[in-house]
């Protein structure tokens, strides 16, 4: 089992690069996801690696083969490489099996027996047993996308690109197929690349998840080391929610802002050098009467300004005193705080994670 590895890929539309020299590297038997916002060249860098477009500059190699340069790129067919779409794209005038048996066909010396074996076998593993008479059209969205995916694994690809498969189906049904994605990479193990734009779904299904910004990949990591330690405020704002202080490096671990100042963990920071503070809403305690904050914990005092019940949630937006900053902060209910109360905050030097501020920050 191959994995892919991407080498400066650059791809100009026009006047327009929608990928800059973007780097990535998936492992073997790996699932990593492209996530970002719309534009920033997800699909462009699937139909790259899909060999439908030639890079400006770059490569993209799987296992030893180099398969797209700016001079050479193996058409698709060739790839051992197989696509699933959000629009799923069936043949509408085959049934389910000849849908699944599609691919089959066209690989020579696969006897028919054999084939009808494997598609039976494949429409099993994904719980579409019993439908293999039925047309596209007389399928519900999931159904249509499961014999996409049956479809796409039956050829037994050294490598699988999704893109946006899940998207059009209702919220219900796509969390639902999360798991079943995830379920059927377990099982297959094939070296995927899976385009999305919803974070939840990159977080669930993914080995590795890598941040595209402006055709570039911005960070590569697991669900928890780009929530837990982002590196740039792009990053940190797009995963999760979180809130982003400027401030300035005062002396070993700690910035300051004006009147406030803060303990963080990280203490190689040039005093005097400018920072950006991530903290997580969820990071930050509301310390009750009664209550006494722990010594290790940045204390803060603010009023509140807002308090929003969620439901599993308080989210509330805390104005500091003697600052002109405003947390938002996220407690579980019951709401102890009302707009206008003060209120004490405690925050662990460690949930307050300076950035690499880089040309990538926005
Ligand atoms: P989305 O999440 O909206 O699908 P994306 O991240 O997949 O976005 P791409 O489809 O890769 O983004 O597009 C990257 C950039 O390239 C965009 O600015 C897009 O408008 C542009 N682009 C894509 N395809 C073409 C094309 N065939 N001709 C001209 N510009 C294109």
């Amino acid at each position: 089992m191959p994995g892919v590895t991407i080498k400066g890929l650059t791809k100009r539309y026009g006047d327009l690069a929608a990928l800059e020299g973007l780097d990535l590297r998936v492992e073997p038997g790996e699932l990593v996801s492209l996530l970002g916002p719309s534009g920033c060249g997800k699909t462009t860098t699937l139909r790259l690696v899909a060999g439908f477009l030639r890079p400006e500059a770059g490569e993209i190699w799987v296992g030893d083969r180099c398969l797209s340069s700016p001079t050479s790129v193996v058409p698709p067919e060739r790839r051992r490489m197989a696509m699933i779409f959000q629009s799923y794209a069936l043949w509408p005038h085959m049934t389910v099996a000849q849908n699944v048996a599609y691919g089959l066909r066209l690989k020579p010396g696969v006897p028919k027996a054999a084939r009808e074996a494997r598609v039976k076998e494949m429409l099993k593993v994904v719980q579409l047993e019993g439908f293999e008479s039925r047309y596209p059209g007389e399928l519900s969205g999931g159904q249509q996308q499961r014999v996409a995916v049956a479809r796409a694994l039956v050829v037994e690809p050294e490598i699988l690109l999704l893109d946006e498969p899940l998207s059009n189906l209702d919220a219900n049904l796509r969390e639902e197929m999360r798991f079943e994605i995830r379920r059927l990479h377990e099982t297959f193990a094939i070296t995927t690349l899976y385009v999305t734009h919803d974070q939840a779904e990159a977080m669930v299904i993914s080995d590795r998840v890598a941040v595209l910004f402006r055709g570039r990949v911005v960070q590569v990591g697991t669900a928890e080391d780009l929530f837990q330690r982002p590196q740039t405020r792009f990053v940190a704002e797009f995963i999760g929610k979180t809130n982003l202080v400027d401030v300035i490096a005062a002396e070993p671990g700690v910035v300051t802002r004006g009147a406030l100042r803060l303990r963080v963990s990280l203490t190689g920071l040039m005093p005097g050098a400018s920072v950006v503070l991530s903290i997580r809403p969820h990071e930050i305690g509301l310390v009750t009467r009664g209550q006494c904050a722990s010594p290790e914990h940045n204390v803060l005092t603010g009023v509140v300004q807002r308090a929003s019940y969620l439901g599993d949630a308080v989210d509330y937006q805390i104005r500091l005193s003697g600052s002109d900053v405003a947390l938002r902060v996220t407690a579980a209910p019951p709401a102890l705080v009302r707009p206008g109360e003060a209120v004490t905050l405690a925050v662990a030097p460690e949930a307050c994670v300076p950035l690499a501020e880089g040309r990538f920050a926005c």
